[in-house]
């Protein structure tokens, strides 16, 4: 990476604006998912082992500009403090006199977490003078927001006016890997998935170059199979994008080294939904659905993967939300766990939540916790909150 991080800035003593992507949910006072909060702990230590002041920043759900009292920062400051092992303060404010007086008390190593910084409107506008406001608490600005950093707000890029930026070390990790993807080792393949070719053909047309092999499942491979003639019956396809995916069926035919795999065989389920059941993609029958890769499929894009170097993979490849039709995701994501030698990164919010479900999110290279920060990004696009970094 040729961003600075926290390794090359001086931090000791130092008060740090630390931006953290902490945007998570709760059900009745629990957590469900603590996955950001954990990835951020590297780099709240590296902080706290050179004596620094943590002010942590952090947005949630979408408060549009005003406080709503579900969405305060309260109790991920509660679940922080026990993952870390000490209190950790939450103010009710990100800017002003009570901010300015919890940092004048806090001593080397204490983490305090401001207030959800899109209670204010400023934040999104990414106003100079809130970013002004939010840095004149701090020293140095670290910026460990990855899942954020394709907005250019005021909390992710503004502060950076008014303070030297350098990269937490979950967003170099991000980068790095992602990086890793965008100039892969060959051979390299593209899974891809989720309901919508719409929201794919971004990273279809920045890796398919790039790549050996491209499998594709998931809502968006009946877009493909219906290109190609086929009947599939009442499944969820986008008639607007046929166009695109036989130019991608087009291109990959004429590239001796380039395979595309879509499915030959498919989980679907009666009108009813109560059904379900495997055929080959030409026996769907009318009113039937298409919610999962079949059998086959899966032992075809298997057998395929196992000579990859490289692999990326976005978007389920099925309904995996409800059973039976989570058993293609949950297949190719221990796949992808088993592969002998390959870098196996995974991006988007559902696919990330998928390899989770599946439990072998450890045995991947890298599971990102930017949903549509590492879509961006592999599409070709430069984050903003990338940009703002600090060269090397
Ligand atoms: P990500 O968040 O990882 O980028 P997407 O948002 O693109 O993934 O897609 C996820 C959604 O796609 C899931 O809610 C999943 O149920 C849906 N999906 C995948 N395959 C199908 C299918 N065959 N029919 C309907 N929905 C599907
Ligand atoms: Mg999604």
């Amino acid at each position: 990476m040729d961003k600075r991080t926290i390794r090359d800035i001086d931090v000791s003593g130092k008060r740090v604006f630390l931006r953290v992507d902490y945007n998570v949910q709760f059900d009745d006072g629990t957590i469900l998912d603590d996955m950001r909060l954990r990835e951020s702990i590297p780099t709240i230590r590296a902080l706290q082992e050179c004596g620094a002041k943590i002010i942590a920043c952090s947005h949630r759900g979408r408060p549009g500009g005003k406080v709503v009292e579900e969405l305060r920062n309260a109790p991920v400051a509660e679940h922080l403090g026990r993952l870390l092992g000490q209190p950790v303060r939450a103010l009710r404010a990100c800017v002003g006199p009570e901010v300015d007086a919890a940092v004048a008390e806090m001593h080397s190593g204490d983490v305090i977490l401001l207030e959800n910084v899109r209670f204010h409107a400023e934040e999104e506008d990414n106003d100079p003078e809130f970013a002004r406001a939010l840095a004149s608490c701090a020293e140095v600005f670290v910026c460990d927001a990855f899942g954020t950093a394709h907005r250019a707000h005021a909390s992710v890029v503004g502060v950076a006016n008014y303070l030297p930026v350098v990269a937490g070390l979950l967003m170099e990790r991000e980068i790095d890997y992602l990086e890793r993807v965008i100039h892969p080792v060959r051979p390299f393949a593209l899974i891809l998935g989720g309901a919508k070719v719409s929201d794919k053909i971004g990273i279809l047309e920045n890796l398919a170059a790039k790549a050996d092999l491209i499998c594709v499942g998931g809502g968006m491979a009946n877009t493909f199979l219906k290109a190609q003639g086929i009947d599939i019956g009442a499944s969820l396809a986008e008639n607007d994008r046929i166009e695109d995916a036989l130019r991608v069926m087009r291109q990959a035919a004429l590239r001796d080294d380039l395979r595309l795999m879509i499915p030959t065989d498919v989980v679907i389920a009666d009108p009813g939904g109560e059904r379900a059941n495997t055929v080959s993609v030409n026996r769907v029958p009318p009113g039937f659905r298409i919610l999962d890769i079949g059998r086959q499929t899966i032992e075809d894009f298997r057998d395929a993967l196992q000579t990859m170097n490289t692999v990326v993979w976005n978007g389920p490849l099925g309904f995996f939300e409800r059973e039976p039709f989570d058993r293609g995701t949950i297949e190719i994501a221990r796949a992808l766990a088993f592969l002998p030698h390959a870098i196996t990164v995974v991006g988007g919010g559902e696919t990330a939540a998928a390899v989770q479900r599946a439990g072998v999110a450890d045995r991947i290279s890298h599971v990102s916790t930017g949903g549509g920060a590492s879509l961006e990004m592999l599409q070709g696009i430069t984050l903003p909150g990338v940009a703002v970094l600090l060269d090397r």
